[in-house]
């Protein structure tokens, strides 16, 4: 693969490729069109047609009596990190210390692909080592023939690296080295690491500025934190996947999951007839019915990926895999709207029905009369983009019934209350029936706030409904498409100022891509329009917003959300 890597892509500095090259490795080609096989250099290799075609076997050949092979690699950091040049030379030195053959010398990090010095290679043919001519003749014809291309790191610095290597592995191959040079020759040993952290407090002032270490700092950096998922698994434990849907803006007309029950391991399709109270996850209070979140799709979809139902199976495997089969026809399919421009053009925003579901406006002075006094008056449009949350840990809830259809629930939340009272809602169900443990969030960064109720409720849906534990764990790809992402925002601003550069008046309008529900875009606006004026003074200001409604999955609370550049 790392070979393949380096035959498609220029920009890869393989390690791999540059030490074969080194070592005078040849691969074999097998082309699945004709079934004839071709041995290459790795150089041809490079250049082969690679079409139908697959690697078989890499030759490394032996080293021959008194022959040196090294290699050398500088990178960012020890592990994890690309070369910036490396290198790999093998050299058959005599007991007179002459270079007998030709010797080797590869480089990676210089041109496009990895590439042989071979000017100085020539060179060094029968020249003795112990010269000191030989050295420099030969470092000099290395840094005229070596010139980088463009390429990650300063090209002098690559140059001279490159130079360097060889300085190193020439010294390694000259015997009795004085001390002073003799540690250029060896491979320089990173002893383990360790770290020491120093507060420079006083204990005067304690507890104030007292060092004290986070709780859990020992557990999390050890791995032995329990989360959600980490809840043990009890016999009779079911698996669930959400299932999706594939269309941003339809009717649905019909949902069919027989093909889905038919699949190894599955139990059930929970879907919206199944729940026992509300198919109503919305946070918000008074929001006007054509908008409520529903838990599970039945009638319409408003965004792609929108929960539909849940696949129950006996592992999550099965469930994940059945979900896709679950055959959800759809009507009256519509253009999606998806940027705010989008928006804007349909003139879909989110209604504002009550004061809590509201935009406030924020002024101060008078802006038109501050531009009327101004001296220059400019005007633009600020555009900032989503941002996922990545939490390490995805959003994920281990539910079980207890002996009189109780809930017990783990989930990863940053409000826990707030899951209680959405299950209580779903399930119909008093508040007192319904424990939400959290021992800790594995990140959340907002998206945990709001978004975890749909976890916690379609889990609660389906252990309800088959009275067995159901364990949600959502996949990295699903928590990525189906819940919410950091609102981005388009401005238009106005400001007016003085030759001198005094500002006289500014005026915002934000608009925000709120996704197919309110969820958290009015507060996220509110922010937005309250740090709007961050810490400056302008005499005449106004800063107004609107929450576009878009067909994408509802946008939510993300650090420092409406805190814009
Ligand atoms: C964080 C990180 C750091 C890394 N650092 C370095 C580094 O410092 N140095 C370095 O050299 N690399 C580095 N890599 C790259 C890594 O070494 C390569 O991704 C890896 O070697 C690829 O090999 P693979 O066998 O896993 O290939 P795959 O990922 O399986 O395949 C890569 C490609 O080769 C094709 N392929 C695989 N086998 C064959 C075959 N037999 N015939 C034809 N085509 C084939 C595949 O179809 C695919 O297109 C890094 C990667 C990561 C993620």
């Amino acid at each position: 693969g790392n070979f393949m890597l380096a035959h498609d892509y220029e920009d890869f500095p393989s390690d791999i490729f540059t030490v074969m090259m080194g070592a005078g490795a040849t691969v074999t080609v097998g082309d699945s069109s004709t079934g004839n096989q071709t041995t290459y250099s790795c150089t041809d290799f490079l250049n082969a047609d690679m079409t139908t075609k697959v690697l078989i076997s890499m030759q490394i050949p032996f080293a021959a009596q008194q022959e040196t092979m090294m290699t050398y690699k500088v990178s960012e950091r020890h592990e994890n990190a690309h070369a910036y040049v490396n290198a790999s030379f093998r050299m058959t030195v005599d007991s007179t210390l002459t270079v007998t053959g030709t010797p080797t010398l590869a480089f990676g990090g210089i041109r496009a692909h990895a590439c042989r010095a071979t000017q100085t290679e020539n060179y060094l043919v029968g020249k003795v080592l112990s010269n000191q001519n030989t050295l420099t003749t030969a470092c000099n014809l290395m840094a005229s023939e070596l010139i980088p291309d463009s390429g990650p790191g300063d090209t002098k610095y690559r140059s001279q690296l490159s130079v360097n290597f060889f300085y190193k592995f020439y010294l390694s191959l000259l015997p009795n080295l004085p001390s002073s040079l003799a540690s250029a020759a060896t491979p320089f040993e990173r002893p383990i690491s360790t770290g020491e952290i120093n507060y420079d407090t006083d204990p005067i002032e304690y507890p104030v500025s007292e060092y004290m270490p986070k709780i859990d700092a020992i557990l999390q950096t050890s791995g032995e934190a329990h989360y959600a998922d980490d809840t043990p698994v009890v016999q009779g434990t079911l698996y669930a996947a959400f299932v999706t849907s594939t269309q941003a803006s339809a009717d649905i007309e019909s949902i069919d999951p027989s093909v889905a029950l038919g699949m190894p391991g599955v139990v059930d399709f929970v879907s919206a007839s199944d729940i026992p109270g509300e198919n109503n996850v919305d946070t918000n209070v008074g929001v006007p019915a054509a908008y409520v979140e529903p838990l599970f799709a039945s009638t319409s979809v408003v965004y792609y990926n929108q929960p539909i139902g849940l696949i129950v199976a006996d592992s999550q495997s099965h469930a994940d895999e059945a979900a896709k089969f679950v055959a959800v026809k759809y009507s009256n399919i519509q253009t999606p709207i998806v940027t705010i421009q989008d928006a804007i053009n349909a003139n879909s925003f989110f209604p504002e029905p009550t004061p809590f579901l509201s935009v406030n406006t924020i002024t101060s002075g008078d802006v038109e009369t501050g531009f009327s006094s101004s001296d220059q008056v400019f005007e633009g449009v600020v555009e900032s983009p989503s941002q996922y949350h990545f939490h390490m840990e995805t959003h994920q809830c281990v539910v079980a019934p207890e002996e009189d259809g109780r809930l017990v629930m783990h989930i990863s939340t940053q409000w826990p209350a707030s899951v209680q009272s959405l299950v209580s809602r779903v399930l119909a169900m008093p508040l007192s029936r319904i424990t939400v443990g959290l021992k800790r969030t594995g990140g959340g960064y907002g998206a945990k706030i709001l978004r975890s109720g749909i976890v916690g409720c379609a889990a609660s849906v389906a252990a309800h409904k088959l009275n067995r534990p159901v364990r949600l764990i959502m996949n990295l790809n699903q928590n990525m498409e189906i819940q919410g992402k950091r609102h981005p925002y388009l401005t238009t601003y106005k400001i007016g100022v003085l030759n001198s550069g005094k500002v006289q008046a500014l005026q915002l309008m934000y608009y925000s891509n709120g996704g197919a529900t309110y969820d958290a875009s009015m507060g996220s606006m509110n922010m937005a329009l309250t740090t709007a004026d961050n810490t400056y003074y302008f005499p005449n200001f106004s800063a107004s917003g609107k929450c576009c409604r878009t067909n994408l999955p509802s946008n939510t609370y993300t650090r420092a959300p409406g805190c814009l550049p």
